[in-house]
């Protein structure tokens, strides 16, 4: 089992309680800092403002940053604890190498990266370039990611290149594609503030995206209605004005028709369908059998609920669409989000204000970037990582 590195009582010297935990003396660490900087969280794509508390240009401690105007001071729990890893006596700021019988021992880079180089080119040689895969995250920068499918693709040679984006989000990627041409949000979350019905399909957004949640609660203070789609009945869930607790695996019957029902009773922007999309009378010939009652065996959502969602969203004029992993990891993730997608273009709710369609709920920017042009992983020092890969590149003559 693994140990910890120093004491507990070591650990609260340096950074002070954790601050999952109220301590008696308050959350201040003993360091005194002698400069706030104010930095991003480098946890995933949202880049969460944050001031980190430094002395001795070490970090120390951290401050919520209450005027950056996305999160407003908001962390989500990781974003609360990313202050402990930078000087944190268990992290490994240099190479080990592990030898049988002995354990692991301090090496140094010279001899780590040739080492690695070596091993590598061993491998390759008996079993094929392919014999590496390399598998690649969301939290570097661009270039950092631009970097890393170049050592996979040049250096390595290796055909075996992918991201957690794979499973994360990619049939959010493909739906979006085939609508609109690429993955990209439409409105910025400013506007959520300000929709007058918000849908969350497959998302437990209070407890996986606290940094959005406030966002929804706003909206509803001002007014908005809230249809949350879910098998569970999530904290969202539970305040929705609609719940509607579908059977997983059924929810592009749910979307079809829903779709009818707004076909049913024109609950359409004719002028956005005619002059803004393509095909939408085989759409709608597609889902004409979809009636409540036919959603309501295959989804076990009430034919009355359905209803109600389908005329809360039509008879509105601006909305929301969110949808998450929860309709997107399946095997027909691609068409459950074209069948969000869909509800979205029948209104008419894109390219105006206090509409997206749709927001992915996701770590947005870099993860959609690292889609693009391929990414890399693990956490070390970011400044490390890519001194790293500009050296083995180096080192394979690239
Ligand atoms: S949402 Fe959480 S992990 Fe992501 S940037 Fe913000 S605080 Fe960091």
């Amino acid at each position: 089992m693994a140990k910890l590195p120093t004491s507990v009582d070591k650990i609260v010297e340096q950074y002070g309680p954790h601050k999952a935990y109220t301590p008696k003396g308050g959350f201040e660490g003993h360091a005194e800092p002698d400069k706030m900087v104010k930095t991003h969280c480098c946890f995933c794509g949202m880049q969460c403002g944050i001031q980190l508390k430094a002395k001795d240009n070490k970090i120390v401690g951290f401050e919520p940053w209450m005027e950056f105007p996305f999160n407003e001071g908001r962390m989500c729990p990781k974003g609360v604890a990313r202050y402990l890893q930078n000087n944190h006596p268990d992290r490994l700021m240099s190479p080990i190498e592990r030898v049988e019988g002995v354990g692991f021992r301090p090496i140094d880079w010279e001899t780590a990266m040739s080492r690695t180089v070596s091993e590598m080119k061993r491998i390759q040689s008996t079993y094929g370039n392919d014999a590496f895969a390399v598998l690649s995250g969301v939290s570097l920068t661009n270039e950092q990611s631009y970097l890393m499918g170049k050592f996979a693709r040049v250096a390595l040679k290796t055909a075996n290149l992918d991201y957690n984006g794979r499973l994360c989000m990619v049939s959010a990627g493909g739906g979006n594609k085939k609508a609109f041409g690429l993955d990209r949000i439409s409105n910025s979350w400013a506007d959520l503030k300000h929709a007058k019905v918000i849908m969350i399909c497959g998302s437990n957004v209070s407890e996986t995206f606290p940094t959005l949640i406030h966002y929804i609660w706003e909206a509803r203070d001002n007014g908005a209605k809230i249809i949350v789609v879910d098998p569970r009945v999530t904290p969202v869930a539970r305040t929705a004005d609609l719940h509607l607790p579908i059977k997983p695996g059924t929810d592009s019957a749910l979307y079809g028709a829903m779709l009818n029902h707004l076909v049913e009773n024109n609950w359409l922007d004719h002028d956005f369908i005619d002059n803004h999309t393509s095909g939408f009378d085989e759409t709608i010939a597609s889902v004409k059998n979809h009636s409540l009652e036919w959603a309501e065996e295959i989804t076990g959502i009430p034919a009355e609920s359905i209803r109600k969602a389908a005329e809360m969203w039509g008879k509105t004029d601006t909305s929301f669409m969110l949808h998450a992993r929860g309709i997107e990891q399946h095997s027909k993730g691609v068409e459950n989000v074209l069948g969000c997608i869909n509800l979205v273009l029948a209104t008419g709710r894109l390219g105006k204000p206090y509409c997206m369609a749709p927001l992915q709920d996701r770590g947005t920017d870099r993860e959609a970037v690292s889609t693009d042009i391929s990414a890399t992983s693990c956490r070390a020092t970011a400044i490390s990582r890519i001194l790293s890969t500009v050296s083995i590149l180096r080192t394979f003559g690239v």
